[in-house]
């Protein structure tokens, strides 16, 4: 049976290692805060380029926390793209700041930088761009905008982690970044998780004390923060699986090679473009084809697990019918109708890849 992502046989291959790191936790029976933590900060650090990484709950919760550390006021604007997954959003709105949607590019799906500039007024303070399926957006645009404009800068590298922009890596690219360690991103935890990044040193004390409730020392609280740690036993698998990460990037990268090859005579099947100053850590592999949604049920029928990342424009989630933004912008309309992502991870064999390609021909082009 052909799978979306494989998680069991990632888990095969370190097993033993993966258990003992559990194991250990348990033994110390640091839960909270332990050394596992610590040091996966460190290798994050080494990995990424970036002097400071604090670990946390979520990709989620790692989107909340700039905001409070950036001191982001009730109606103060933050741009976002219109086509993301709905949490680069929401969590402007629950922060009590607004999002304000810009279309992306219908080449790399992410923010396109030319039509930031229109939608920035006296409130805008900051633009939160998302590297979307694991290709970062041209950072080195927005934060010139950016800097024109008195703005910061955020990463959304939830789905990017272990990618590269011009020689540095996703994350390194803005003011404060964050990803995701959900089970199923390139770099996937057992459960819950996610990272911040800085090169500010300021900025990072901040977002640490933030995240444990805003203390400074023991019951001494500077701010209203939020619990949101990473526990110990994530830490140490994470620390397992970052050691075999690059490898899986390029595992991915070859099986992304290969559908973009056997796809390369299909005209009806836009295959992603990387951007030559970039590449992918392809959290996802996502083509673009017509009539989408009956193509779906067809390849199901054959036994091909997809997805749609993702089926509507954000502005248009019934969660921001109070924002009263119900502009079609064009590119994320298109590409919500036409995007779907195939199988995709760092274990997946070329005959699994061959009945997906078959059958994603078969049915697009009959
Ligand atoms: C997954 C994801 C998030 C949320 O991360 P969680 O760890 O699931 O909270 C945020 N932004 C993007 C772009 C994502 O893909």
């Amino acid at each position: 049976m052909i799978k979306f992502a494989d998680l069991n046989q990632q888990y095969e291959e370190y097993k033993s290692e993966i258990d003992n790191a559990i194991q250990g936790v348990i033994n110390s029976a640091q839960f909270i805060n332990g050394d596992e933590v610590k040091a996966l900060e460190a290798d994050l650090a080494e990995f990424s380029g970036v002097k400071h990484v604090i670990a946390c709950s979520s990709g989620t919760d790692a989107l909340l926390v700039p905001q409070m550390a950036m001191d982001i006021k009730p109606r103060d604007e933050i741009i976002v793209p219109a086509f993301t997954y709905y949490a680069s959003a929401s969590m402007v709105s629950h922060w009590g700041a607004t999002p304000v949607f810009v279309d992306v590019d219908p080449v790399t799906f992410n923010i396109d930088p030319e039509k930031i500039e229109e939608k920035i007024t006296k409130k805008t303070k900051a633009i939160f761009g998302v590297s979307l399926y694991g290709q970062t957006a041209d950072f080195d645009a927005i934060n010139r905008l950016a800097d024109k404009n008195g703005l910061w800068v955020l990463e959304d590298g939830a789905q990017s982690f272990g990618a590269q922009y011009k020689g540095k890596r996703s994350c390194n690219l803005t003011k404060v970044a964050t990803t995701s360690f959900f089970p199923a991103k390139p770099l996937g935890c057992y459960g819950d998780g996610g990272a911040m990044f800085t090169n500010d040193d300021d900025l990072a004390i901040k977002l640490r004390q933030l995240v444990n409730h805003g203390q400074v020392k023991r019951y001494t609280h500077k701010y209203v923060g939020i619990n949101g740690r990473l526990d110990t036993i994530q830490a140490a698998i994470l620390r397992i699986k970052l050691k075999y990460f690059d490898n899986e990037i390029e595992m991915r990268q070859s099986a992304a090679d290969y559908y973009t090859s056997a796809f390369q005579d299909s005209k009806n099947i836009i295959t992603p473009e990387i951007i030559p100053d970039r590449s992918s850590s392809w959290a996802q592999y996502t083509v673009r084809i017509p009539n989408r949604d009956e193509a779906r049920q067809k390849l199901q029928v054959l036994g091909i697990p997809t997805s749609v990342h993702y089926p509507m424009p954000v502005n248009r989630q019934e969660a921001f019918s109070f924002l009263g933004d119900n502009t079609h912008y064009d590119n994320a309309e298109l590409l919500s109708k036409e995007v779907i992502s195939l199988p995709m991870h760092g274990f997946i064999s070329r005959d699994d890849q061959n009945q997906v390609i078959e059958a994603v021909k078969k049915v697009v082009n009959g």
